[in-house]
């Protein structure tokens, strides 16, 4: 067979990284994004690929995270003090009071996951010029698994929330950090929404110079379509079908998540005292906030800190269960669930960034003091948990018992892109 094989024309063939279905690439145009017929997974994406604009954007980001991390991005004046707010003393304050998860979970998405990416750019592209494949690899790694936990975007809309519910106690201004933040927001955007791994191993190494008369695997790293092997030829990543435990691990993760959600939305998430009353907020506060005429606040909080959590379990369960008991409609539904919850994900940050700009401000002794209370603990872990739950789950299982009624050419969706 392999002799046959060898001399066959190579395969225009690609695999989809979301469902393993084979693709016909022929009619794909260059500059184009391109999605999976049957699960809708992004396969190619348009535009011409320009690394060294990547390199430029990470660049300016990394010049940027200087006036956003050592300004003040908020001050208030309270009881006729200005009090400064820069991102890291908000984490400082959380670390002095003992919380060092909360604190580590917060510096991890608002700084070091954002430097973390903007580094590995930098890297790979000097691991490109050098040839050298470690590096390549390693940073990819970094760029593809980090990605997910930048989390600016986040961070700014929690500012926002913050003002509000500081604005009853005190006068607040506004810092140059905060124009820092948001340009810094504003390139990482740029830079995660066109860094792609695929193209860096393209350059790297071009697909078209592996000639494979037939594919019946897609590396999940580097985007190739190849002949099963233990390994990809390019990237050297094991190769499988299915990630292995895929299954079982987002199942743990899930349950874990379950379980801390009750003591999250149960015991306070952060205590206020104002002239020695003390206030202790549930994320049922959202209540309260909206007895003061905040509804549009209130909203945005329960949606963040409650429906996004719920929904994320409830979603992958039912995603899990559909795959244990071989449901054979409605796949291309549950991909969608899958799409959703791996992209809310991170807005369930906001309450505990909230929490850590809240201590950099106010955190004045008895007159008026915040501390975060046990229950944000338990949140962070809902948060972390049900965002690795979505990062494990590989989302080929879901097409396992796709019948495929029609076994027409398969052919991408093109759709004329205007980025870059
Ligand atoms: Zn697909
Ligand atoms: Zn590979």
């Amino acid at each position: 067979m392999t002799s046959n094989a060898h001399q066959a024309a190579p395969s225009k063939v690609r695999l989809c990284q979301g469902c393993e279905l084979p693709i016909d690439t022929v009619e794909i145009k260059q500059g184009r994004s391109a999605y999976c017929p049957r699960c809708g997974t992004q396969l190619y994406r348009g535009g011409t690929p320009s690394l060294s604009g990547n390199l430029a954007i990470a660049i300016t980001c990394l010049l940027l995270f200087v006036p956003s991390h050592f300004f003040n991005f908020l001050s208030i004046r309270l009881f006729g003090q200005m009090i400064p707010a820069t991102l890291p003393s908000g984490v400082m304050t959380l670390f002095g009071e003992g919380f060092y998860f909360l604190a580590a979970l917060v510096i991890f998405c608002s700084s070091i996951a954002p430097l973390l990416v903007c580094c590995a750019v930098i890297s790979a592209h000097i691991a490109l010029r050098n040839k050298t494949f470690l590096l390549l690899k390693y940073s990819l790694w970094i760029v593809h698994h980090l990605k997910h936990w930048v989390m600016i975007d986040v961070f700014l809309i929690s500012v926002a929330i913050s003002c509000f519910k500081l604005q009853d106690y005190s006068d607040i201004h506004i810092g140059v950090g905060l124009y820092g933040l948001i340009l810094l927001q504003l390139f990482t955007v740029l830079l995660v929404s066109r860094v792609s791994t695929r193209r860096y191993w393209e350059a790297y190494q071009t697909e078209s110079s592996h000639l494979f008369s037939h594919k019946d695997i897609h590396c999940t790293c580097c985007h190739m379509s190849q002949p099963m092997a233990p390994q990809c030829v390019r990237c050297k990543t094991p190769l499988s079908h299915r990630t292995e435990n895929s299954i079982q691990k987002t199942w743990a993760y899930l349950v874990a998540a379950s379980i801390a959600i009750f003591p999250a939305n149960l015991i306070p998430i952060s205590i206020l005292l104002t002239n020695g009353k003390r206030l202790e907020d549930t994320i049922f506060w959202c209540g309260s906030i909206s007895k003061n005429g905040m509804t549009g606040i209130a909203a945005i909080i329960f949606v963040a800190s409650i429906v996004v959590p719920v929904a994320k379990i409830v979603g992958l369960a039912y995603i899990l269960l559909a795959i244990k008991f071989k449901r054979g409609i409605f796949h291309r539904q549950r991909m969608m669930i899958y799409f959703v919850v791996k992209w809310i994900g991170k807005w369930s940050m906001m309450d505990l960034f909230v929490i850590s700009i809240m201590m950099a401000l106010v955190d004045r002794g008895q007159i008026l003091d915040f501390t975060p209370g046990y229950g944000a603990v338990a949140f962070g872990f809902v948060v972390v948990l049900t965002m690795l739950a979505a990062e494990s789950f590989d989302p080929r299982f879901i097409w396992d018992n796709y019948q495929q009624g029609n076994r027409a050419k398969n052919t991408a969706n093109q759709k004329e892109s205007f980025n870059e």
